[in-house]
């Protein structure tokens, strides 16, 4: 490995090791160990092909990958051998890893699932390959000041990134505008616009470098040369524009998670990938197939969400235009090939496209569109239809071109039966299954967590890495007094680290024996960040009214990115700052209560704070969060959570068992009669005295001295709609709170309960859920390989 490194620093840096900075030591770590997998993943390919085994194409318009150096030296099983090459360099481990920029493509959990199936693939040896786009600019980075959210460009790529391949060779012609010719029953597209997509390729390697994917990520370009004529006439911008222009596609990945913001751009962002990524499937599977008929035979291909929703009608103009098959029986094969995930029930969150963009960014696609729409009405009288009030509804769109439709946790899946496809699940009752989202456990736990999984190891082997449910086997030490004094020995030490951390990047001190209180993820209404700082000040008025009380210290740690257009949301995290100001600056309260917020939430932070956290918080208004998956790191990482009856955490309380999790609240069947009551939010607010208080503070100005009125629209808005119910729940939640801090007093009696949270997490492996996935949607499985031996 050293040698292999010192290689890189001397032939691909171009630098000697005395004058190489920490981030050349990175690169050439990286690229040291990204020799290393190649000769796995050309053998995988190779097997692939002479196997002749299905291919599953995972198509997301997000991959929220994270940092790579650990993951990949972990898999390759070198991170030891890493670590030790570095150190004996003379260089610092820790400061190369931490030098890596996140792979910031994607919003939150739903890029983050892609990230994690991308690893049980490999793990599980599928051939696969994940299909996206490589922006330019991820997920912005934000910063806040005087306590408000700024939101700045994210750079990842202004430095080498050293796991990639560029594939010059691999380009495809993406079309867009333009009018559709027909003559003698054939349809000719004339396009008014093209771009070029090229491919990079990332290689993503499965635990033990048994079997090697790619994630291969779409860049766009101009199609035509430089403009040299304009460039000698001196007009410069003229020479530069069309490349401009045409790179603008994979320019910034799109900030907002629920709307379908800065409409054309993203339509035409979400074709070019989609059709590159189909067009490269097609070629790889004519290069060795004629046969189109086939197809289903060797291609699955999922779209993750309705983002990719026009694969569907993409992949049928293929097929119909381009290989000359009919129109139905096209919508056939390709229904036949494709199956759709949904994550989210929520009105605003469903993608709907105009038919006047549609017609002017893809006329053919509408032509085609109309076309399955009317196949499908004409086999199915009074089913509901793709194009309602003058937009194409991409969900129906997805339902009706996947012979699969899969919700992420079983409450979420039966509700999309209930909701948003009512219609469509009655005319086809067996479309509609449930694959429950998991996690790796490679990343969330082996890694992020070394204390942990150290001491797991040690007491069980290491074969839970691969195969979680082994984790079961702790179960029998939640009676072992020496063991449960280690496992709390192990979160003490993660703790000590994040107070260290959080002194440097907050600025506040906190106690590593107080409760770690965390609530991580975007900031939106549904996920109620605000019911937990309004608890906060409903804690923090009891302390005072009784400073020498029985009380169990907290430090309450938010983190989270509002979308840049998300008003109310910003005022949450302005609130939160202010609030925490205040707290941490009152004598009286002093180590009891603190709350920090750090700034800018990645994956890498999720890394450091879930292995820290005691209580996990997943407080959602039952029925919004389809499944969640923040709320398994932290259960596996051995927190307890408080939470509500919704998404997986449904599940996660049925496996680690109701006397081991904090519930509370409204359930959805609850939530839905609630809010049919006429002013139920101002009846609840005038029902309980400590949340009368808490919002009277906030309107008095007690958070925003300098701003009287700042919050109090936030407030009005609680009295007279609160669509999430946060004052419903309000006293519940408090109530289940005190729950906790009782529970916490007892330091064996929680290290047992949270123990029977890592020993039964393991069937949220996302190694189970792509099992699903391969069993009941893809009909795909693992080509065999002898492993690592073969290679050596
Ligand atoms: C896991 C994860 C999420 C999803 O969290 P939820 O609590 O399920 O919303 C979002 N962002 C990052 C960085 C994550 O790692």
């Amino acid at each position: 490995m050293k040698d292999e490194i010192l290689h890189h620093i001397r032939y691909s840096l171009g630098k000697d090791a005395e004058h190489s900075s920490v981030y050349d030591w990175r690169i050439a770590l990286s690229l040291a160990l990204r020799d290393r997998m190649v000769d796995h993943w050309y053998r995988s390919t190779r097997e692939t092909y002479a196997s002749n085994a299905k291919r599953v194409y995972y198509l997301s318009l997000e991959f929220l990958m994270g940092r790579l150096v650990e993951d990949m030296a972990a898999n390759l099983g070198l991170d030891r051998e890493a670590r030790h090459a570095i150190e004996a360099l003379g260089q610092d481990y820790e400061e190369i890893v931490h030098d890596e920029p996140d792979a910031a493509l994607g919003n939150g959990g739903l890029g983050r699932l892609a990230a994690c199936f991308m690893d049980s693939l490999a793990t599980l040896g599928i051939p696969a390959y994940g299909y996206g786009i490589r922006y330019e600019h991820g997920l912005f980075e934000q910063k806040f000041s005087d306590g408000k959210q700024v939101e700045t460009a994210e750079t990842w790529l202004t430095q080498r990134h050293a796991w990639e391949f560029e594939r010059p060779e691999v380009k495809y012609r993406i079309q867009f505008g333009g009018h559709v010719e027909h003559h003698e029953g054939k349809a000719r597209w004339i396009s008014s616009e093209t771009v070029l997509a090229t491919a990079y390729d990332t290689p993503v390697i499965g635990w033990k470098g048994t079997w090697g994917n790619t994630l291969r990520l779409w860049s766009a370009k101009a199609p035509g040369a430089f403009d040299l004529e304009s460039f000698n006439r001196g007009d410069y911008l003229a020479a530069g524009r069309s490349e401009a222009l045409a790179r603008t596609i994979s320019r910034v990945l799109y900030p907002d998670d629920t709307t379908d913001a800065g409409k054309q751009l993203r339509l035409k962002q979400e074709y070019f990938f989609t059709a590159a990524s189909l067009m490269d499937l097609m070629r790889r599977y004519l290069s060795d197939h004629d046969d189109l008929r086939a197809l289903p035979d060797h291609v699955a291909i999922q779209l993750n969400d309705t983002h990719p929703a026009i694969a569907g009608p993409e992949l049928v103009r293929q097929l119909v235009d381009v290989h000359g098959l009919e129109m139905p029986e096209a919508i056939e094969i390709v229904r036949n090939c494709l199956g759709y995930t949904n994550h989210t029930l929520l009105p605003e969150a469903l993608e709907k496209w105009h038919v006047g963009l549609m017609a002017y960014v893809l006329p053919r696609h509408l032509e085609i569109i109309r076309a399955i729409d009317h196949d499908h009405r004409e086999r199915h009288p009074g089913s509901p239809r793709i194009i309602e009030h003058d937009h194409v509804q991409m969900g129906e769109l997805a339902f009706i071109m996947a012979h699969k439709v899969n919700g992420v946790s079983a409450l979420h899946s039966e509700l999309v039966k209930e909701t948003v496809f009512e219609d469509l699940h009655k005319i086809h009752p067996t479309r509609i299954i449930n694959q429950t989202n998991g996690i790796t456990p490679r990343r969330w736990l082996y890694t992020c967590n070394q204390p942990l999984s150290d001491l797991i190891t040690r007491e069980i082997g290491d074969g839970w890495v691969a195969d979680l449910e082994q984790l079961k086997a702790l179960n029998e030490k939640s009676g072992d007094k020496a063991f449960l004094a280690e496992f709390q020995a192990a979160k003490r030490a993660n703790k000590v680290q994040l107070a260290q951390w959080i002194r440097q990047t907050c600025g506040t001190e906190v106690n590593p024996d107080a409760m770690f209180d965390v609530q991580i993820k975007r900031i939106h209404e549904y996920k109620r960040q605000l019911m937990n700082i309004l608890e906060t000040v409903a804690l923090w008025n009891e302390i005072r009214d009784n400073p020498g009380g029985d009380w169990t210290p907290r430090v309450k740690i938010f983190g989270g990115k509002a979308a840049p257009g998300y008003h109310v949301a910003k005022q949450i995290i302005h609130l939160i700052n202010d609030v925490a100001t205040r707290i941490n600056n009152d004598p009286v309260t002093g180590d009891l209560l603190k709350v920090v917020y750090p700034p800018n939430y990645n994956v890498t932070m999720a890394e450091n704070l879930i292995p820290a956290a005691d209580l996990s918080e997943q407080i959602s208004t039952a029925g919004k969060e389809a499944s969640g998956t923040g709320n398994m790191k932290f259960a596996l990482n051995g927190a307890l959570t408080i939470g509500t009856l919704d998404g997986a955490n449904v599940e996660i309380r049925e496996h680690v068992g109701a006397e081991n999790f904090f519930l509370f609240g409204l359930t959805a069947q609850e939530v839905q009669e609630r809010r049919l009551q006429h002013g139920f939010a101002r009846a609840a607010i005038e029902a309980s005295p400590r949340l009368s208080r808490v919002l009277g503070q906030i309107v008095d100005g007690v958070f925003c001295p300098d701003e009287v009125t700042r919050y109090h629209e936030l407030v009005g808005n609680l009295y007279d709609h609160d669509y999430f119910l946060v004052t419903c729940d309000f006293d519940s939640y408090f109530d289940a709170q005190r729950r906790v801090d009782v529970a916490y007093r007892s330091k064996t009696g929680w290290a047992a309960m949270a123990l029977k949270n890592t020993a039964n997490m393991g069937w949220f492996s996302s190694d189970r859920t792509i099992q699903g996935y391969a069993r009941d949607i893809w009909h795909a499985g693992p080509v065999n390989t002898g492993g690592m031996e073969k290679i050596a």
